[in-house]
């Protein structure tokens, strides 16, 4: 955890990251990894410069930035930004945007953590935001974040 993040802003950073671990780590959706496993193979790192989040197949860096200036607007990739789904959404509190956004990085990390030994994702898994990524972010989405919103 880097300077400039509050326990609170970290308490929920995390909580979401659980939920979106919990739920594609289900057993139907056939991951080489429970969510014990997952827990322990993604590595957090939460900060607060402004830069982008981002994911690897080693974990994810989430910037806490927006929801400390109250970000109301969950901005998504070009491509699909207009799909009901997965798009962009606002206005939205602060921390359905960082959930959104905690979302979006999971999808990716388990999109190249896992991508090549899951069937369903072993021959999408690799364009960034291609098939894969949106199959996974779409369970996240659909099942973890849209329900709360209003
Ligand atoms: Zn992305």
């Amino acid at each position: 955890m880097r300077a400039g993040v509050t326990a609170r802003d970290r308490d929920k950073a995390l909580k979401w990251i659980k939920r979106c671990l919990r739920e594609i780590t289900l057993k139907h959706y056939e991951l080489p990894a429970d969510y014990a496993a997952a827990r322990a193979d993604i590595i957090v790192t939460l900060k607060r410069s402004g830069h982008r989040s981002s994911a690897c197949a080693k974990g994810i860096t989430i910037d806490l930035t927006p929801l400390q200036r109250g970000a109301s607007s969950l901005l998504e990739y070009p491509a699909f930004a207009k799909d009901p789904v997965i798009g962009s959404r606002q206005p939205l509190t602060p921390e359905l945007v960082l959930a959104g956004t905690i979302a979006h990085e999971v999808s990716h990390f388990v999109q190249y953590r896992y991508g090549p030994d899951t069937r369903w994702l072993s021959q999408t898994y690799r364009k960034p935001h291609g098939e894969g990524f949106q199959d996974i972010y779409r369970i996240l989405r659909a099942r973890v974040v849209n329900p709360h919103f209003c």
